[in-house]
């Protein structure tokens, strides 16, 4: 074949494929051109994950009618007139491809009214090729419908999973993007249903309650760091116990930008040398804010990598600022050798968050150790889980029908029954579907249960991970499922309920080893005592030496304390003794 330009539009879908991928790559652009207009509010719909609908509606500064038809051109922006400005880009949009690399591959409305503007209007077109325009009643601001999306790219759908996993894409998609304007309210509905909501009232720990749960969120310790430089670091981090097998739950963001930076990756990580589990990640979410003049955005269509002209002072500013808050909250302050000593004056200590100013002194002498050098050595071989273990306690008796009471070396403990027999069932749970051992309880009876359509999706692509779990039974007729067997040991919640709190966890779950967590976590909360039941000495003492062997006995699985910790010291200087 001879050498010959490409036709304009199989230039385009050629491109298109360089910034959507998938259906979360369309929503992200377009939230993005949203976000660039001022919008204070922001609706996602989505059917079908995406591919068979997303509009996306903001009440942002408008598109004039004269230019309407000008967005959807390839390399048409408002953003950036020369490559002068390239070097200092403000905006989340600057290479004009999205709204055209979208058309190509999909049916787009444009319809949008300019703020002050009397009227708004449309512009409609079929794979990249005008169809329609006119005139169109609407509020201020612009909605863009796109529906069929790669239908006429059959090799690209081929490559997308479910729709349930492409719409966990978009919820991640949406809620990182809240993350980044917390002062925008953004309501994801996918399927007809709410699935994310955020305020808009600045709030940041509210929008990663929503991300996450409230209680990950609550726990969460707030970061703030500068420096001398207009270089700024503000965010939160998770206490060590609340961890994660994997990094998906470290987000990263530069100048309101969600990016993906090993560089601060590592930054982080060396703040929490010593003080995590071999093999687990903290939850992180940090905003960084540098002179936009010191990146550069444009290394990727996609914008998600950013090259950093001073990685040196960003990565010192974002280690000691996480560092910092990490230390000062550390439990107990066991890093080098000479930390085993109590401090002298021990008050109250709630585990394992708070710290008394003494402790937190001594955790700051021991703990803020240099990055580099020799002086880590120490640190790395008392990499200890001291902190994590719990002495031997002997069970004196049951407050409340709801904690036990027990004494150890160190003084008195209340533990919250139910909390930690959460933990303990929890990590009995992971070790065995890690083991391939899940205890079953089959049902005497098949149970058929209804699901909904979602449902159904969701139990198709779980499919192994709920075998993993226990769940055993097939597909009955359209709309149900016989259910055989289900994790043994549930004490408060029904099979059928339990599946189905378990399908609808797993429809939000962005990625395998996170729905694992989770699902261990359900089924751990519905096999652990409850707050109320009473307890014999010896249920009780078997409790607490089970607790003594997990791994992290002072949290449950969603990281609430399982225990107070009344020391000798603190009892004693209540009471006059010293
Ligand atoms: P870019 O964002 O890189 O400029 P796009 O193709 O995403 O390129 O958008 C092209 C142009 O269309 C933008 O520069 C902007 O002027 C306009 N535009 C797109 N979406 C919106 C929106 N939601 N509100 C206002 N203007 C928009
Ligand atoms: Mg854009």
């Amino acid at each position: 074949m001879p050498i010959r330009i490409l036709d304009p539009h199989v230039a385009a879908k050629i491109a298109a494929g360089e910034v959507v991928e998938r259906p979360a790559s369309a929503v992200k652009e377009l939230v993005e051109n949203a976000l660039d207009a001022g919008a204070t509010r922001v609706t996602i719909e989505t059917q079908g994950g995406g591919l068979q609908l997303i509009r996306i509606t903001d009440d942002g500064e408008g598109i004039p009618i004269l230019e309407l038809e000008l967005a959807l051109e390839r390399h048409a922006t408002s953003k950036i007139t020369s490559d002068a400005d390239l070097g200092s880009i403000a905006t989340l949009g600057f290479r004009g491809e999205a709204l055209p690399s979208i058309a190509a591959v999909s049916r787009l409305t444009l319809t949008s009214r300019a703020r002050g503007s009397e009227q708004g209007a449309y512009v409609r077109a079929r794979e990249g090729v005008l169809e329609r325009k006119g005139a169109a009643g609407c509020a201020e601001g612009t909605t863009v419908l796109v529906q069929d999306l790669f239908a006429n790219v059959p090799a690209r759908r081929k490559f997308l999973r479910s729709e349930a996993s492409e719409a966990g894409r978009i919820h991640r998609v949406v809620s990182h993007l809240a993350m980044a304007f917390p002062h925008v309210r953004f309501q994801l509905v996918q399927n007809g249903k709410d699935t994310f909501l955020s305020l808009g009232d600045g709030d940041l720990r509210r929008v990663l309650a929503q991300a996450y749960d409230a209680a990950t969120a609550d726990a969460l310790l707030e970061v703030s760091g500068d420096d001398s430089e207009a270089r700024s670091a503000l965010g939160f981090v998770s206490p060590p116990h609340v961890n994660r097998a994997n990094r998906s739950a470290i987000s990263l963001f530069v100048n309101n930008r969600w990016v993906q930076s090993p560089m601060l990756v590592q930054a982080i990580e060396e703040a929490y040398r010593g003080l995590l589990m071999e093999g687990r990640h903290p939850l992180v979410c940090l905003r960084l804010t540098v002179p936009t003049s010191e990146i550069d955005a444009n290394v990727h269509p996609t914008k998600q990598e950013v090259r950093f002209q001073k990685e040196g002072a960003v990565f010192g500013l974002v280690q000691r600022a996480v560092r910092q808050v990490l230390v000062a909250h550390s439990p107990v302050p066991v890093v080098a050798p000479q930390a085993n000593a109590w401090p002298a004056r021990q008050p109250y200590q709630l585990f394992p968050l708070a710290a008394s100013p003494s402790s937190q002194q001594t955790a700051f002498a021991v703990g803020l150790v240099p990055p580099r050098g020799p002086a880590q050595e120490p640190v790395r071989s008392e990499q200890t889980p001291m902190p994590e273990t719990l002495p031997a306690l002997r069970v004196l008796g049951q407050a409340g029908a709801t904690y036990i009471v027990a004494e150890g070396p160190q003084g008195v403990y209340l533990i919250d029954q139910h909390a930690a027999h959460e933990r303990v069932r929890y990590e009995i749970v992971q070790q065995q579907v890690k083991e391939r051992q899940a205890d079953v309880q089959g049902l005497l009876e098949p149970l058929a249960v209804e699901l909904t359509p979602a449902q159904l999706h969701t139990l198709e692509e779980w499919k192994s991970t709920l075998a993993g779990f226990g769940f055993q039974g097939e597909a009955f007729g359209e709309r149900a499922y016989l259910l055989r067997g289900v994790p043994a040991g549930l004490r408060d919640a029904g099979p059928a309920a339990l599946l189905s709190e378990a399908l609808d966890l797993l429809a939000l779950a962005q990625d395998p080893s996170r729905a694992a967590d989770s699902l261990a976590a359900t089924i751990a909360c519905h096999s652990a005592v409850r707050a109320g039941d009473t307890l014999s000495v010896q249920e009780m003492t078997v409790l607490v030496r089970q607790l003594e062997a997990t791994q992290s006995p002072h949290t449950c699985p969603h990281g609430r304390p399982t225990m107070l910790h009344l020391s000798a010291s603190s009892l004693e200087r209540e009471f006059g003794r010293r």
